[in-house]
C-alpha cells in the first residue's frame, strides 16, 4: 500500500491542507504502506516561489516524513505527459472554442472537426455516450457518474499549453504505484474523470479513495490559499496535529494535545479508524 500527499505551491501550508497530509500519512502507516509527496506546480502561473520548500519544511516540522528521497515534481514531467496525451490517440481531439463559448457541460462542438476559421486551442478527451463510471470512496461510498452529462468531453490540456491536472495525476499516480488516494472531499467530484483517465490510458485499476471533508472558514468558505488560509505556525506542530486529529474525528486524548508530534502520529497511527472520520 502506498499512499500520497500532493499539494500544489501556491502558498505554506495552512490547517486545510494539514488535515489532507494527516489522513493520508495515517492512513497508509496504519497499514505499514509508504507515504510519499509529491509536488503539483504543473500550472507555473499558479506557483509561488518557494513555497514547495515551505511546505516541506513545515511537513518534517509536523513529523511528516516521506518515504522517498526524492519527490516528484510536476514541472519536470511534460514529456510523461506529453506521451499519456499521445496514448490517448483518436480519443483526444483539439478543441477551438473559448471559454466564453462553454459554459457547465461541453456540448461537442468541436468533436467533428474544428469550425472554420477556428485554431485549436485546448485538447479534449472524448467521452463515449452514455459511459457510466463507477468507483467507491471509502465515505461516501459507491459513486456512479455519468460523464457525458457532467462535464462532457474535458480539457486534458489547455490552450495555454499547460496539462490539465485531471491528466496530470493519473499518470503520475500510476507512475507512483499510489494504491490509496486520500484527499479533500472538493476532489470527490474529479474522481470519475480521473477513473475514466486510468482505463482510456490502460493504466490498469484506479486507486482506492478516500475524500475527507474540507476545513472551512467562518464564512464557510474552503481554506485556501486563495481565501488567505494562514500558515501553520511550525512552532506549535503538536497543537496543530492535535486539532487535526480531532477535525478527522479520531478523538485524541486531551493529554497528548500539543505532545510532541513523533507521539501524537504514533497515537493517530495505532488508532486510526478511517469510518469516524
Ligand atoms: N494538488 C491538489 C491540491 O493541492 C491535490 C491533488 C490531489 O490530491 O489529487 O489541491
Amino acid at each position: 500500500m502506498r499512499g500520497r500527499f500532493a499539494p500544489s505551491p501556491t502558498g505554506p501550508l495552512h490547517f486545510g491542507s494539514l488535515v489532507a497530509a494527516v489522513a493520508s500519512y495515517v492512513d497508509a502507516k496504519s497499514c505499514g504502506g509508504e507515504w510519499i509527496v509529491r509536488i503539483e506546480d504543473v500550472d507555473a502561473a499558479r506557483t509561488v516561489p518557494r513555497a514547495a520548500d515551505a511546505i516541506l519544511r513545515s511537513l518534517e516540522m509536523h513529523g511528516l516524513a516521506w518515504d522517498h528521497r526524492s519527490i516528484m515534481v510536476q514541472s519536470t514531467r511534460t514529456e510523461a505527459y506529453q506521451e499519456a496525451l499521445e496514448r490517448l490517440g483518436r480519443l483526444v481531439y483539439p478543441c477551438g472554442c473559448s471559454r466564453k463559448d462553454v459554459g457547465g457541460v461541453y456540448p461537442g462542438t468541436c468533436r467533428l472537426g474544428l469550425r472554420d476559421g477556428r485554431e485549436a486551442r485546448a485538447w479534449r478527451v472524448r467521452i463515449p455516450e452514455g459511459r457510466m463510471i463507477e468507483f467507491t470512496d471509502r465515505l461516501a461510498g459507491r459513486v456512479r457518474e455519468r460523464l457525458a452529462e457532467t462535464c462532457g468531453d474535458f480539457i486534458v490540456r489547455r490552450a495555454d499549453g499547460v496539462f490539465a491536472y485531471q491528466l496530470a495525476v493519473v499518470v503520475d499516480d500510476a507512475a507512483q504505484g499510489i494504491t490509496d488516494v486520500v484527499r479533500g472531499a472538493d476532489l470527490l467530484e474529479s474522481t470519475a474523470r480521473q477513473v475514466y483517465l486510468y482505463e482510456a490510458l490502460g493504466l490498469g485499476e484506479a486507486p482506492r479513495y478516500l475524500h475527507v471533508p474540507v476545513v472551512t472558514d467562518a464564512q464557510g468558505e474552503k481554506l485556501s490559499k486563495q481565501t488567505n488560509a494562514v500558515a501553520l505556525n511550525d512552532s506549535r506542530a503538536g497543537e496543530s496535529l492535535w486539532k487535526a486529529l480531532e477535525f478527522l474525528k479520531q478523538g485524541p486524548p486531551p493529554e497528548l494535545r500539543g505532545a510532541a508530534p513523533r507521539a501524537l502520529l504514533e497515537w493517530a497511527t495505532a488508532n486510526w479508524n478511517a469510518l469516524l472520520i
